[in-house]
C-alpha cells in the first residue's frame, strides 16, 4: 500500500490541498495524519472537513488539536500560538470540535507506530536529536515510527548495535527501510514548514517496497498568509509562511 504521511497541517487548506493533489499523483491509497491539524492558520474548519472526507485515513491529534478542545493547557504555548488557539476555538463548529476531541496523540497501523511528538511523550516531547530519539527507540519495539511536531523533515536510524544517527530528509530523498535497522521518520510540516523551505512537506511510504520518499510541494502561500491577516491573527504567523521558518 502507498501511504501519504502528513503532519502539522495547522489550518492551512492551500498547503493541504496541494499535498493531497500530489499524493494522488504519487498513487496514495491512504493518508496518515500525525496531528496538529489546527492552530496557527486561518482555515481550521475547512482543513478538518477535508481530513474527515479522506476515505482511508489514520488521524492523530497534536498538542494544538488538544489545546483547541481544552485537553492541553495553553500556558505551555508562546503568546502567539496561544492567541491562535483562542481564535480557533471561536470559529470551530460542533461537528469540527467533536471530531478534534476524539483524536489521540499516538496510534499504530500495520505494525507501524504513529505519534505526534515522541514515543515517550506523544503530545509534548520534541524529537530533535539522537539522544531524544534513543529514548523513543528504547520505549517500544517498533521497526518504523512516524512522528511530527518539530516541523522538520528528518530521519533517525538505529543500527544493530543500538546507536542512533539523525539526518535531514531533502526533497526527493528516498530511503529504503532495511530489516536490520529501526527508523523514526518525520515527514516535515504541511502547513508551516520551519526548515527554510516554504514549500509544503510530506512523505510517501510504500509498505510493500519498504521505502519512504520525501516530497515538497509549492502552494499559494500568499492566499494562506492573506487569510491569516484577514482573520486578525498575529502578522508573524502570515509572514513566516513565505520564509518557511
Ligand atoms: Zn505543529
Amino acid at each position: 500500500m502507498r501511504v501519504a504521511v502528513c503532519s502539522d497541517i495547522h489550518s492551512n487548506i492551500e498547503a493541504f490541498d496541494a499535498v493531497l493533489a500530489r499524493a494522488g499523483e504519487e498513487g496514495a491509497e491512504a493518508v496518515w495524519i500525525l496531528g496538529d491539524i489546527v492552530g496557527y492558520g486561518a482555515d481550521p474548519v475547512a482543513v478538518v472537513d477535508r481530513v474527515r472526507s479522506l476515505p482511508a485515513a489514520v488521524v492523530l491529534g497534536g498538542n494544538h488539536d488538544l489545546a483547541a478542545t481544552d485537553r492541553f493547557d495553553v500556558r505551555w504555548f508562546n503568546r502567539i500560538a496561544a492567541r491562535a488557539i483562542e481564535w480557533t476555538k471561536t470559529v470551530l463548529d460542533d461537528t469540527t470540535r467533536e471530531f478534534l476531541t476524539a483524536l489521540q496523540p499516538a496510534g499504530s497501523k500495520g505494525g507501524v507506530i504513529l505519534v505526534h511528538g515522541s514515543v515517550v511523550d506523544p503530545a509534548i516531547e520534541y524529537v530533535t536529536n539522537e539522544r531524544v530519539a534513543e529514548e523513543s527507540f528504547a520505549a517500544a519495539s517498533f521497526a518504523c515510527c512516524f512522528f511530527g511536531h518539530t516541523h522538520l523533515p528528518t530521519i533517525f536510524t538505529a543500527v544493530a548495535d543500538g546507536s542512533v544517527r539523525g539526518a535531514v530528509l531533502g526533497e526527493g530523498e528516498s530511503v529504503e527501510l532495511r530489516g536490520d535497522r529501526r527508523y523514526m521518520v518525520n515527514p516535515g510540516s504541511v502547513g508551516q514548514p520551519r526548515d527554510g523551505d516554504a514549500r509544503a512537506s510530506f512523505a510517501m511510504y510504500d509498505t510493500a517496497a519498504n521505502r519512504v520518499v520525501l516530497h515538497r510541494v509549492a502552494y499559494d502561500v500568499d492566499a494562506a498568509a492573506g487569510k491569516i491577516r484577514g482573520a486578525g491573527l498575529p502578522d508573524t504567523l502570515a509572514d513566516r509562511l513565505a520564509v518557511g521558518r
